[in-house]
């Protein structure tokens, strides 16, 4: 059987259409030349992809900013959705970018991870927009940052989707017991995974996936087991790339992230996720969803 991997991309891009206060990225512009270098890193990206034949991937862009706003990430998701050898091409987007190159995609390949932002637009027009993907046959996850001030309008989004779209919450987690039970009881309700998220998982010397058949690759081809780990294992212009690819434990104290706690072995969410592994859309059904165990402990998180 062919080797899989999960693949994690992000290029140089870093800039925003959206303002939230609390980015580094927000209304900040880049120059043409910086755009121009995003594009051709992507494209080289694309190439090395597309030449992966004998290999199968799942590729979730993860960019600094948004990117779906620039043609040629709509662009390159649409042509790795024609890769007979990629199974799922998904990013994680702010959801404001026009949606009818989507209708150029095989629709049953791709996937967004959207993130419904408050202070930037409303729910209507959000609501709205995830509708039309959802029309489209294009899986969908949606989440917001579960600040307390939010927790209402989390709760209007959660009742206004139809069911089946799986709206996640990312626990606020720079603050130590931001959260009263109350908070978490709402929370709770409207994600069953919240209490996942909800903790920094302990990871220093555990096994995990990252590094073995889930990795990253930057703008310059070089592979990271994980975007919480900075060492450089590898470069994907290496003909021997796969060869970095090896068992590791995990050399942070913990984990707090979706995108690598995930990967840890021990909490074994790979069954639970399924196919929606990359776009966070979880495999089982809501009610299947809340018998997943609560850990018994929480700490603080940057996100
Ligand atoms: S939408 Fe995301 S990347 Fe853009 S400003 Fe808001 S938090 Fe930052
Ligand atoms: S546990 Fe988290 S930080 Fe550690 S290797 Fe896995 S994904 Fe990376």
């Amino acid at each position: 059987m062919n080797a899989r991997y999960h693949v994690l991309y992000r290029g140089p891009l870093s800039s925003c259409n959206y303002g939230c206060t609390y980015c580094p990225f927000a209304k900040r512009d880049e120059t043409y030349a910086q755009l121009e270098g995003d594009r051709e890193s992507l494209s080289r990206f694309l190439g090395w992809i597309e030449r992966q034949t004998s290999r199968r991937f799942g590729v979730l862009f993860t960019p600094w900013g948004e990117a779906l706003v620039r043609t040629w990430y709509q662009e390159a998701l649409e042509r790795l959705s024609w890769m007979p050898h990629v199974d799922k091409a998904a990013i994680q987007t702010n959801l404001s970018c026009r949606l009818n190159w989507l209708d150029r995609c095989q629709a049953d390949r791709i996937a967004l991870w959207s993130t419904f932002h408050p202070t930037e637009t409303t729910l209507a027009k959000f609501c709205r927009r995830v509708e039309q993907v959802a029309a489209k046959g294009v899986r969908i996850s949606v989440g917001c940052v579960g600040l307390k001030e939010n927790v209402t309008l989390i709760e209007e989004l959660r009742a206004t989707l139809p069911a089946e779209i799986y709206v996640w919450v990312n626990a606020y987690k720079r603050q130590i017991d931001y959260y009263d039970a109350m908070d978490i009881a709402r929370l709770q309700a409207v994600d069953p995974h919240f209490h996942l998220n909800n903790v920094r998982h302990a990871s220093l010397g555990q096994g995990c996936h990252a590094g073995e058949t889930s990795f990253t690759v930057d703008g310059n081809g070089d592979l990271r087991r994980c975007h919480f780990v900075d060492r450089v294992i590898g470069n994907i212009a290496d003909p021997t790339w796969e060869e970095a690819l090896q068992v590791r434990a995990c050399p942070n104290q913990s984990c707090g992230c979706h995108i690598g706690y995930v990967h840890m072995k021990r909490l074994d969410l790979y069954p639970l996720y399924g196919d929606g592994l990359l776009e966070r859309i979880p495999a089982v059904s809501p009610g299947e969803l809340r018998t997943i165990p609560l850990p018994a402990r929480k700490a603080s998180c940057r996100d």
